[in-house]
């Protein structure tokens, strides 16, 4: 019986996964997709390998289901799907692994203990990734499950990007910067060693532009200084979240307007970023799609956000070869890329509006000093990597 493994990416509203075969070669896709409109209006589309719909379903007055049902319809379905298959472990992405945790670890009741304690630094993401693991673990007790980290790509960027400039007491109990985003990054520079081995080993600034939004320094392939920090709130402007906001402004809301630490913390996750500056949405196709003024205004302060936020980081990799746009913004919005690049022009980013329009691969003129490409992500592949490597792993101990 082929082994098969099942890769699990959940969010707040959605839930992307892959299902996975096991061979010489590693883990080969065979279907895959996403849950999405949860709490709203959930539907689900799942993909053979091939691009044949192996699922499309719509709940009619499905606003009140939670992630557990779902989950427990699409493991069902997966189970079912791979049921020549024997399914040895799912794996999972988990955004934060604290200062403890960045390679893939097995899941067992302390692991998720400890896991439980990084909540609140991640509150659209830690609990839902923790949830789905709870539930698989309800259903399948005795299946193997593998945490990866969204930490873990960024974990030896050097001491002095991961520094904040706090009291010691604080920075030797963990108070640092981490970043994010980590398995989306681990996945384009290996894809782009792949599609450009020369430009992989040079300064690439790659930029994950989706719901939630960062960039990531790379020289050789390797994070040297990323956007998000200590949290997944801080660096560009996102759908709901502020991006870097002066702290001073958390302070008097709490001091001067009596906002409760609660109310703090859904208005920088939830109720800012482009919903917030817009009043229309969190969502940049509906962004583009609005008359208001502030829907303008709020897609020009997430290009402004996210060209200052890679100039700095342009300063951490002292230039620039490349640039990749990933995620659903990068990879499927030439107004956004064109901004953006038209803000870097100075650091000889000439992007060939042609190329960006017609969703070319490589979106840089010849003459541009930086090579600019578009590379869709694929988180779940990353995870099922990862869980594909420490079965090999533990077989080789084992033996
Ligand atoms: P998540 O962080 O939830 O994984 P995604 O990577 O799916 O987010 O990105 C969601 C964002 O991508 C939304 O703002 C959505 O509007 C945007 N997006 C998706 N497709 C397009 C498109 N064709 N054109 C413009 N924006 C798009």
């Amino acid at each position: 019986m082929t082994r098969a493994i099942i890769s699990l990416n959940s969010g707040s509203s959605s839930i992307k996964f892959g299902l996975y075969t096991l061979g010489p070669d590693g883990p080969r896709h065979v279907a895959g997709g996403k849950l999405e409109g949860i709490g709203t209006s959930p539907r689900i589309l799942i993909r053979s390998d091939e691009g044949e719909v192996l699922l499309e379903k719509q709940w009619m007055d499905g606003a009140g289901l939670t992630h557990e049902p779902l989950l427990d319809e699409l493991y069902d379905w997966a189970a079912t799907h791979l049921n020549r298959h024997e399914v040895v472990a799912v794996g999972h992405r988990v955004v934060h692994g604290g200062s403890r945790f960045w390679t893939p670890q097995r899941v067992d009741a302390a692991l998720l203990g400890e896991l439980d304690a990084f909540c609140s630094l991640a509150p659209l993401h830690q609990p839902h990734n923790l949830a789905a693991i709870r539930e698989i673990a309800r259903k399948s007790p005795h299946l193997l499950q593998i945490a990866c980290f969204d930490t873990g790509f960024h974990h030896a960027m050097p001491a002095i990007a991961s520094h904040l400039a706090l009291p010691r007491t604080l920075s030797d109990r963990g108070f640092r910067r981490y970043g994010f985003h980590g398995l989306s990054y681990e996945y384009i520079a290996l894809r782009l060693r792949e599609l450009d081995p020369i430009l992989a080993q040079g300064r690439v600034l790659a930029a994950h532009l989706g719901n939630g939004a960062s960039m990531c320094a790379m020289r050789g392939g390797v994070s040297i200084d990323t956007t998000m920090g200590f949290t997944a709130l801080d660096g560009l402007m996102m759908g709901t979240r502020t991006g870097s906001i002066d702290p001073g402004v958390v302070v008097h809301l709490q001091l001067q307007e009596g906002f409760s630490a609660g109310e703090v913390e859904s208005l920088l996750y939830r109720q800012s970023g482009l919903l917030g500056v817009s009043g229309v949405s969190s969502d940049m196709r509906a962004l583009h799609a609005s008359a208001d003024p502030h829907a303008a205004e709020a897609i020009e302060l997430f290009v402004w956000s996210a060209a200052r936020q890679a100039s700095a980081l342009i300063g951490s990799l002292e230039g620039l070869d490349g640039i990749i746009f990933t995620a659903g913004i990068g990879e499927n919005d030439p107004i956004i890329r064109a901004a953006i690049c038209a803000r870097l022009a100075w650091a000889g980013v000439r992007l060939d509006e042609g190329a960006n329009v017609s969703g070319a691969d490589v979106i840089s003129r010849s003459d541009s000093d930086v090579t600019v490409r578009v590379i869709p992500t694929d988180e779940e592949r990353m995870i099922a990597m990862h869980t594909s490597n420490l079965l090999e792993h533990e077989q080789g101990t084992d033996s």
